[in-house]
């Protein structure tokens, strides 16, 4: 329905003084240059694109513009000269465009005759910003004003800046996690590097344990290596101020008996390994991984890591377990090379039949104890040795009944040569023994005890007793007889084929 509501209303205009009656040509002028001023704000208040709207003091709709029923989504009939302030707003609050609240805030400051502002929601989804303001005589002006766009594209921009706020978090998220990445992979190498530059599994150790305090500052930590015959581990390396077993039993940890990486949190629902204590005051021990270390498929040790959780997060200890669990791996694999190589190496110095050395380590055992000799001017004996008529025993009782002699010759030469002394099998039925710090004489006394002491020997093979059997011994003294190993071999060789010419199962010396 089109209305003029302008026109209608236009005599209330609160600040337009009311003409004066009786008044001449000049009145009539003034009146119609009001007529005309009433009728410019009137067209002034249509074009513009603001509700616009004035309440009396009594609180009485006195004049609006006709924009505002577009602006409000109204009619007529829900405003017009003559509507209460109370009756308008009440349609409001029911349409469910103001709160009761925001009434009661608006409400109070009309009270004060203060402005007042807020936003109307209308049930089309559009938002409506009313801004009332007083006037002198104590009624207010209001405009209403669609904001719709400007409000949604506030909201979109708060959310946009929420969105971004939290892609930087992310992002800042994920460059420490990188920077953390690549300091644990430059520790690693690190790691790495000084294993692979080991050459003995003791320079190793102290490498682990130097690298784990430094590595993981907040930890504490100890090293296991399985003992000979497996029965339990041995205590090898500790650090960070952790208390080294000297021993734990195998099946004291989870790990191991697992084996596979046991994690340790005080509030899962997991057991302690036996070999962790309880904290003095009782209760659970503090977060820790025990990480099996395997050798090329074969459990060798366990490395046992505890966190100190009191200084430090949560996260932290898992990044920390995680890394510790890496440098398990990496330390598993260097003990493997170094276990690998030694095996290797004792391999290929060694007689796969007796166990002795063999040639190849001889030669620079006799080498390099000829230099040692020559620097500390003692003496270095060596006894040549052959068993005698080996090839009649063979022929006589089988190659395997020969061998068990020549582990049983090899055991007692083994035991004569003591801890300082060298025993190598050359090759076939020939022995060698190298004696460092032993004179000739000395050297004399070691070859006949161990020349009677074969000749004691009463082996059996197949549950047939063996013949005696007997040995022949030349022996030369550096630096008496020469100093250089070929000389020193020659002359031990040529007694030793004295002894064989002077009817076997005796001793001869160089020169004598
Ligand atoms: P001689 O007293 O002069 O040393 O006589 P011999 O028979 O011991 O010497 P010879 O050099 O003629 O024979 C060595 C024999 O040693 C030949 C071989 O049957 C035996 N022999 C060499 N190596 C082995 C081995 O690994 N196992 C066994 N069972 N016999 C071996
Ligand atoms: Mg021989
Ligand atoms: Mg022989």
């Amino acid at each position: 329905m089109k209305h003029d509501p302008v026109s209608a209303a236009a005599p209330a205009s609160a600040d337009a003084g009311a003409p004066d009656p009786g008044a001449g040509n000049a009145e009539r002028i003034a009146d119609r240059t009001a007529d005309t001023s009433a009728t410019l704000i009137g067209e002034i208040l249509n074009i513009m694109e603001q509700g616009i709207l004035f309440w009396s003091a009594e609180g009485v709709c006195e004049l609006h513009n006709s924009r505002i029923f577009r602006v409000l989504e109204i009619t007529a009939k829900d405003l017009g000269i003559g509507t209460r302030r109370t009756d308008f707003r009440d349609r409001a609050v029911a349409r469910g465009e103001m709160t009761a609240e925001t009434r009661r805030a608006s409400e109070a400051q009309i009270e004060a005759h203060l402005p007042y502002s807020f936003d109307r929601h209308l049930p089309s989804g559009r938002v409506v910003f009313t801004n009332g303001r007083p006037t002198r005589g104590g009624g207010y002006v209001v405009t209403f004003t669609d904001v719709t766009e400007a409000r949604l594209a506030a909201k979109e921009l708060a959310r946009a800046k929420a969105e971004a706020e939290e892609a930087q978090g992310r992002a800042v998220d994920l460059l420490a996690q990188e920077r953390d990445r690549q300091t644990e992979a430059r520790h690693l190498s690190q790691l790495d590097e000084w294993l692979q530059s080991c050459k003995s599994l003791q320079e190793l150790y102290a490498v682990i344990t130097h690298f784990m305090a430094r590595l993981l500052p907040r930890s504490q930590g100890e090293l296991y290596i399985y003992q000979q015959g497996r029965a339990a581990l041995g205590g090898i390396c500790s650090w960070g101020g952790a208390e080294l077993h000297p021993t734990i039993e195998a099946d004291a940890c989870w790990a191991l008996r697992r084996g596979r990486t046991y994690e340790f949190h005080a509030g899962n629902l997991c057991f302690p390994c036996e070999h962790v204590e309880a904290p003095e005051g009782g209760g659970a021990p503090e977060e820790y991984v025990c990480v099996p270390i395997i050798a090329h498929g074969d459990t060798v040790g366990m490395l046992h890591i505890r966190f100190d959780h009191a200084s430090d997060d949560g996260a932290r200890i898992d990044r920390s377990g995680a890394f510790a669990i890496r440098c398990a791996e990496h330390i598993s694999m260097a003990i493997a090379n170094v276990k690998l190589r030694d095996e290797l190496h004792e391999r290929s110095i060694r007689d796969a039949l007796t166990g002795l050395y063999n040639r190849r380590f001889f030669m620079d055992a006799i080498r390099r104890e000829l230099a040692q000799a020559g620097r500390s001017g003692a003496p270095l004996a060596l006894v040549a040795m052959d068993a005698d008529n080996f090839k009649a025993f063979n022929d006589g009782h089988g190659h395997e009944a020969g061998d068990a002699v020549l582990r049983a010759i090899a055991d007692r030469i083994a035991a004569a040569a003591g801890p300082g002394g060298i025993a190598c099998r050359m090759g076939g039925e020939e022995f060698a023994l190298l004696l460092p710090g032993l004179d000739a004489a000395s050297a004399v006394t070691v070859a006949e005890d161990l020349r009677e002491a074969v000749g004691n020997l009463q082996l059996r093979h197949l549950d047939r007793s063996l013949p005696r059997v007997t040995v022949s011994s030349g022996i030369a003294v550096a630096p008496r007889d020469g100093a250089d190993p070929q000389a020193l071999m020659r002359l031990a060789d040529e007694a030793l084929y004295r002894a064989k010419a002077s009817g076997r199962d005796c001793v001869r010396i160089a020169g004598a």
